[in-house]
């Protein structure tokens, strides 16, 4: 498999992508494994779910405290094993720190079970709880592999449930650090378990008796989790990939355009999902803005220091993508205008590269490209822009950049995307109370927000007795279909005019006190 870190035997071997040096090995779980890891799961879930709400809450609490307080250890871990530079790794730290007081702050309110109306049967009372799925099974990918397996584990414990984590064959390190952190904060050692392995174990994952799958990973993959889930009718949530579109106006402020370009394409080395991957410029401002974007770009040092902009791709399937995206633009009348080229080891280095007169008929601008490169298009107006945006099988974010607050939220109403960003990019991930996803192949269903907690539960619907009668209405007549009532339920909500709402009333009233 293209995507597979060093496998030996039934070891996986971790290597830190700035050096080459291997820097672990750790087993590859198989199904009995992961068969064990979800029944001990699944006692401590019992456990989890039956403390207070309080209880939870103050675990919450101390996971956050055990992250902030260990952040620095953590972050370089998260460089080990992935390249970033210590400011990209720390930030990981205050995302995943974030998500944990955020959801310490909203769980009781956002699962508080909830009165639900009864409709005409006004002799009984109703509501809806937010129960856990029980064991759910977090898989999650290499580019963030603490603020993404955290988060997600955070969710899921938070909503009563225990996971099982599969984090990415190159970062299990990271994937077993949140274990840990976990069992300390919950005196729970069973109740987030870290499966490490490869694709096959992520597989093998679906098949071990979860009760609902969370992915966060390429859309190939995310195709065989569904397929796989569908056999057990197992539910999915599906965080994929994305292909970003900004927009520039004429009107944008075109300096500060290019450099939150920079930024938003570069950021991470471009090993993020919300990459801007796309630029469309309006003509009248396209030579000035390449300019800025080219003069931007010159200035992002990529190295092994900690200290530098961004640091290294994973591994070196992603710099053969980066490369081949390039290539094939190229051999279509594309023009690197600055970079292009992988830079020669140690470490797995590209250089920040600006592409121009690019078209939609190049992987450049088709596909994920994953790496430091700022693809820019001319377009005639804001219009071909919006088409051309629009024309991804990806929707995860995408960015209107203008002075004209109202013209840009009426192209951001155009534009289908999981979330959109006035004069910005990337930054709704670090805003726990937004949800975050995608259309399309940029998946679906929701991380964060409650609307990412409610994720993780599954509504139950409660209905009791408020007031009985020795016989509903409702209930079989003595004889007959129920067709009294049925005419007069229809009469009393539906009829035309107040009067035959009344006689229907009273004919239900009727049946209810027969
Ligand atoms: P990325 O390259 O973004 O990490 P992948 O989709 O390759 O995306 O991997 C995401 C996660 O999915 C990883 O943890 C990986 O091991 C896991 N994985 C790979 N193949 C499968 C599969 N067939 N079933 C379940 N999980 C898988």
């Amino acid at each position: 498999m293209e995507t597979m870190a060093e496998r030996r035997g039934e070891r996986l071997i971790c290597e830190n992508p700035l050096t080459g040096a291997e820097i672990a090995d750790v087993p590859v779980m198989g199904p009995a494994e992961l068969r064990g890891l979800v029944t001990a799961a699944r006692e401590a879930q019992r456990e989890w779910s039956g403390r207070s709400m309080r209880g939870r809450v103050t675990a919450l609490g101390r996971l956050r405290r055990l992250v902030a307080d260990r952040a620095d250890d953590i972050a370089a871990l998260v460089r080990s094993e992935t390249g970033k530079v210590m400011g990209e790794a720390l930030f990981e730290v205050a995302g995943a720190a974030d998500q944990l007081a955020y959801l310490a702050s909203r769980v009781p309110k956002a699962l508080r079970a909830r009165r639900a109306a009864t409709g005409w049967v006004s002799n009984r009372r109703a509501r809806v709880s937010y129960e856990p799925y029980g064991v759910v099974g977090a898989i999650t990918p290499w580019n963030f592999p603490f603020v993404i397996g955290m988060s997600t584990v955070a969710g899921a414990i938070a909503a009563g449930n225990a996971v099982i984590l599969k984090p990415s064959e190159y970062t299990p390190l990271t994937g077993l650090r949140i274990g840990e952190l976990v069992g300390e904060a919950t005196g729970l050692a069973d109740l987030v378990a870290v499966a490490t392995g490869d694709g096959g174990t992520g597989a093998a994952l679906i098949q071990a008796g979860v009760d609902k799958v969370a992915f966060v990973g390429s859309v190939a993959t995310g195709k065989k989790v569904m397929a796989a889930a569908a056999a057990s009718l197992t539910p999915v949530v599906l965080e994929l990939g994305g292909k970003d579109a900004m927009i520039v106006c004429a009107d944008a402020d075109i300096e500060r355009a290019a450099r939150g370009a920079v930024w938003a394409a570069f950021y991470g080395c471009g090993e993020v999902c919300m990459s801007v991957e796309r630029v469309y410029v309006v003509e009248s401002v396209y030579d000035a803005f390449v300019q800025a974007a080219i003069a931007e770009a010159r200035s992002v040092r990529t190295s092994d220091e900690p200290e530098a902009m961004i640091g290294s791709l994973v591994a070196p399937f992603q710099v053969e993508k980066v490369e081949r995206h390039i290539r094939d633009a190229e051999s279509r009348g594309a023009r690197v205008r600055l970079g292009g080229r992988a830079i020669s080891g140690p470490g797995h280095f590209f250089e920040p590269t600006v592409v121009t007169d690019v078209s939609h008929d190049m992987e450049l601008m088709r596909d994920e490209t994953f790496g430091p490169v700022l693809p820019i298009m001319r377009v005639a107006d804001e219009q071909e822009a919006v088409r051309l945006a629009n024309d991804s099988e990806y929707g995860l974010d995408a960015s209107v950049w203008s002075r004209d607050r109202a013209k840009a939220r009426r192209i951001a109403a155009q534009l289908e995307a999981g979330t959109v960003l006035i004069n910005d990019h990337l930054i709704n991930y670090v805003m726990p109370d937004l949800p975050f996803g995608g259309v399309r192949h940029s998946g679906f269903g929701r991380a964060h927000g409650v609307e990412g907690l409610r994720e993780f539960t599954r509504p139950k619907s409660w209905v009791e007795d408020r007031m009985t009668f020795g016989r509903e209405p409702y209930w079989f007549e003595e004889s007959g279909s129920g067709e009294s009532t049925a005419r007069a339920l229809l009469a009393m909500r539906h009829g035309r005019g107040p009067l035959r709402r009344l006689k229907g009333a009273l004919r239900l009233m009727g049946g209810f006190l027969r």
